[in-house]
């Protein structure tokens, strides 16, 4: 008689279920361990990877449990404060621990029946393959793209997971993802110099060069695409790269390796950069900003987490890496959070240069194997070689820290924190202050303009408050404009999408060689095309939008599906042919500066032109090493980037966020404004914003003229108040979605009155949002308002127990429900 557990919780990787139980086979009961992979059976034909949550000996009373096929690790890769954490998500957020179990964990780490396994044609075998692995590589070297089932069944075996595994790890197969991405990246040639020049060195060798011009210029090509002269860790180069950016042959490029001046390498095995690096050292903060860490310092004595409000340039990020420093010193680990991707390329040389290969970078832009190395590093968290500090964007929650004694969300206030979908729908900060709880680490949100909630959980105490009002050597905030485009209209003195004064300051700027940032929130040439006699508008087929023209290809795109077609000659109601564009997007207003400014560089910055991999670091790199006169973008422009020499920064179309219908829009407009100002006027000289505006006297634009934050925040909260939101009432929206427009509308009604006997005036709606359908399915929303000091747990009990008892109803049954809590 044995004392072993029979059986297991398993979290599989599905989004409507998230636990099953399986029985433990007699030869897997020493093996299996909470936080293992294990394989497990499901229906007749599929399988998958699961995570064991559980060991227990209790037969579930409901089904015969089938038995788990094999375990995939030696040691737990989840840990127990992971699997704590993914708990509190699957319960805050109202997701199923299989959603939670999907955003978490890399896909190479689990691998399902469908996951598809490529040969990697370079792989030679150190030792002898099993006789099974042997006939999988057989299989593969005859057929591409095999999905695991299909090798189950063509081996005979009935799991081959175990084998794949073994193969993945020995690098003789690539799981599907890294196929695409990353087996070309591991053949890929990349060109560095050939030994450690000194700086004189190289400018002999340039100055020897003097005779071969095209060589010449190859080599200050590559100078300039490794930042040699600006980073001390060179950038890695490609072959490919350089040819393009030199415009010079291969065979130059040759005769300087052969000249053993530059040389070829391969991309290492080892994806990710551990060479050691020279390191910069800390810089030594000034007197405020030595003010402020020592407040934080003291803050944390008493405070989990505390709030740095700090103005633009004020040095956060120098304060943070102080920070940073302490924990490294004590062995702890450090999660550095960003909204976005774009600023982790500058953040991550500023990081490098102190802690050289102890900072990790973890996004979406990395490809799987990538990620799934960063995972492991983190996992493992012993030798020399592991990641300290992890910088990353939102997901970079579910890493599987053990030490973490630090968490920084660096502007705090972005609503990019938060997913929206899928499942789950959680907002990093919130679950990074949880995250540190469990840790017993601190957490430090910066930001120069606090999101409302996190600065009154400020004031009531709730996080301790330090406060930076100096930008690092005392340059003045920039000076604002406001120009208003219903007078220059009315003087028909708007120049196109340029005000005079914009005009007037473009040219001054452009004069002294300083550099612009122009800032519009909408991508594409213009947001919609108009039919001039009878005002008809194209819409997408499948979603309540009109279409975006992208003049580049020629097409009218949808923003939220994707559907493409081309511009219509005629309008679809009275055949007439005068179809205008309306609006302008960021692409028309780069094609107006060009043609009013024809010798300006100008570069543009949205999601259109940062959709490959280094498109950000690319643009980034070229504004700052002053390769572009003017940048225009989206909000991307907005968030946190440092750049020297901006002298202007013009917000193009201010009413369109103010418009915005949501109860945060005069926040984010406030916000989005005082971002992007800050990005005027960083080095030594006062910069200047304009703002273009059909309501100069609008609160808002007033407050952000004034660059006085608490007025905002005062009139916004007492907003809050009369109006029931947050911080004083914590939101849940109910979302339903069919393609049945009349059907969605008869269960949302019987939903919100179901719920009004439970919570009465608390249950607001149902109402259809703006764009009420998207990819052919209608969406109505209820809200319910619920006081901050009730459990929150109870009303989410009742919620989904209410969600179920609509779904019994026959009819209703086909009806997509989901929950947003802390909606954004
Ligand atoms: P914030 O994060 O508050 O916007 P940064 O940390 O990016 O500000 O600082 C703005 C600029 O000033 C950066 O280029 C940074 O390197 C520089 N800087 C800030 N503090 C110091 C310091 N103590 N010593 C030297 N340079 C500093
Ligand atoms: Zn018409
Ligand atoms: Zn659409």
């Amino acid at each position: 008689m044995n004392n072993h557990p029979k059986f297991a919780d398993i979290i599989l990787p599905l989004p409507l279920a998230g636990v099953f139980t399986y029985s433990i086979p007699g030869e897997l009961q020493t093996e299996l361990a909470i936080g293992k992979r294990v394989v497990v059976p499901l229906g007749s034909k599929k399988m998958y990877t699961g995570i064991v949550q559980s060991l227990h000996s209790n037969a579930p009373d409901d089904y015969q449990t089938k038995d788990i096929l094999s375990c995939l690790d030696h040691f737990p890769i989840i840990n127990h404060i992971q699997l704590k954490f993914w708990d509190w998500i699957s319960q805050y957020y109202q997701a199923v621990l299989g959603d939670v179990y999907k955003a978490a964990v890399p896909s190479g780490l689990k691998l399902e029946s469908q996951t598809k396994i490529t040969l990697n044609e370079a792989f030679m075998a150190e030792k002898a393959l099993s006789k099974s692995e042997d006939q999988i590589l057989d299989i593969l070297g005859n057929s591409k793209d095999v999905s695991i089932a299909s090798l189950n069944q063509a081996t005979g075996l009935k799991n081959t997971l175990p084998q794949i595994k073994s193969l993945l790890e020995k690098g003789a197969v690539f799981v599907e993802e890294q196929i695409s991405s990353n087996y070309k990246e591991k053949k890929q040639e990349y060109v560095c110099l050939h030994s450690d020049f000194s700086e004189e060195q190289i400018g002999d060798i340039l100055d020897g060069l003097k005779r071969a011009k095209k060589q010449q210029e190859l080599l200050y090509s590559y100078l300039n695409l490794s930042k040699h002269y600006f980073e001390d860790i060179p950038e890695k180069v490609s072959s490919n790269d350089l040819l393009q950016a030199s415009n010079c042959s291969r065979a130059i490029l040759k005769s300087l390796v052969e000249k053993n001046i530059l040389k070829f390498y391969f991309e290492k095995l080892d994806r990710l950069d551990l060479s050691e690096t020279p390191l910069r050292g800390l810089k030594q903060l000034n007197q405020h900003q030595e003010k402020a860490i020592h407040e934080i310092r003291e803050n944390f004595e008493e405070q989990n987490c505390v709030l740095l409000h700090g103005v633009t340039s004020s040095g956060k990020t120098e304060i943070y890496i102080h920070l940073i420093e302490e924990q490294i010193k004590q062995g702890n680990q450090v999660l550095y959070l960003l909204p976005e991707i774009a600023l982790t390329t500058q953040i991550i040389n500023r990081l490098k240069s102190v802690f050289g290969n102890k900072v990790g970078v973890y996004h979406s832009k990395f490809n799987d194997a990538e990620r799934v190395e960063i995972y492991n590093n983190v996992l493992e968290n012993k030798s020399d070689k592991a990641y300290q500090v992890i910088l990353g964007v939102r997901s970079s929650v579910f890493l599987p820290f053990s030490k973490l004694g630090l968490i920084i969300v660096d502007e705090e206030h972005e609503n990019t924190y938060k997913q929206f979908d899928p499942s789950p729908r959680y907002h990093a900060r919130d679950a990074a202050l949880y995250l540190a709880n469990l840790h017993g680490a601190k957490t430090l949100l910066g930001t120069a303009t606090p999101a409302v909630e996190s600065y009154y959980n400020a004031q009531t105490g709730k996080y301790g408050l330090v406060e930076l009002f100096k930008r690092h050597q005392e340059i003045e905030m920039p000076e604002i404009i406001v120009a208003d485009i219903k007078e220059a209209r009315r003087k028909k003195m708007m120049k196109s999408i340029f005000s005079p004064e914009l005009m007037a300051h473009m040219t001054e700027s452009l004069e002294n060689k300083e550099q612009i940032i122009l800032f519009q929130n909408r991508r594409g040439y213009a947001p919609y095309l108009e039919c001039k006699s009878c005002g008809w508008v194209p819409h997408c087929p499948n979603c309540s939008v009109s279409l975006t023209y992208h003049r580049h290809n020629n097409l009218l795109v949808c923003h939220y599906c994707g559907h493409g077609m081309a511009p219509p000659n005629n309008c679809d109601h009275c055949r007439s042919t005068g179809m205008e564009d309306r609006g302008f997007g960021t692409e028309k207003i780069e094609e107006e500066l060009l043609s009013y400014f024809p010798e300006a560089r100008v570069g543009r910055m949205d999601l259109d032109t940062t959709r490959k991999k280094n498109a950000y670091e690319k643009l980034i790199y070229k504004f700052e090493k002053q390769e572009l006169d003017i940048l225009v973008g989206t909000q991307m422009v907005s968030k946190g980037l440092d750049f020297d020499h901006v002298g202007l920064v013009g917000i193009l179309n201010a009413d369109s966020m103010l418009n915005y219908p949501d109860f945060r829009a005069y926040e984010r407009s406030f916000q989005m404004m005082a971002q992007v100002s800050g990005r005027a006027g960083r080095k030594k000289k006062r910069g200047k914003v304009l703002i273009q505006t059909y309501t100069p006297d609008h609160e808002i634009i007033k407050n952000v003229v004034k660059n006085d934050y608490f007025e905002m925040y005062s009139s916004q909260l007492s907003e809050r108040k009369e109006y029931i939101y947050p911080p004083f009432y914590r939101l849940i929206n109910i979302s339903l979605k069919h393609k049945n427009q009349r059907l969605v509308n008869e269960a949302a009604n019987y939903l919100a009155q179901s719920l009004r006997k439970i919570f009465g005036i608390r249950v607001f709606g149902p109402q259809s949002p703006v764009i009420n359908r998207i990819q052919n399915s209608f969406i109505v929303n209820i809200l319910l308002k619920i006081e901050k000091k009730s459990s929150p747990a109870k009303a989410k009990w009742i919620l989904n127990q209410q969600a179920n008892f609509l779904k019994e109803i026959e009819k209703f049954k086909s009806i997509q429900i989901h929950f947003d809590v802390d909606p954004m």
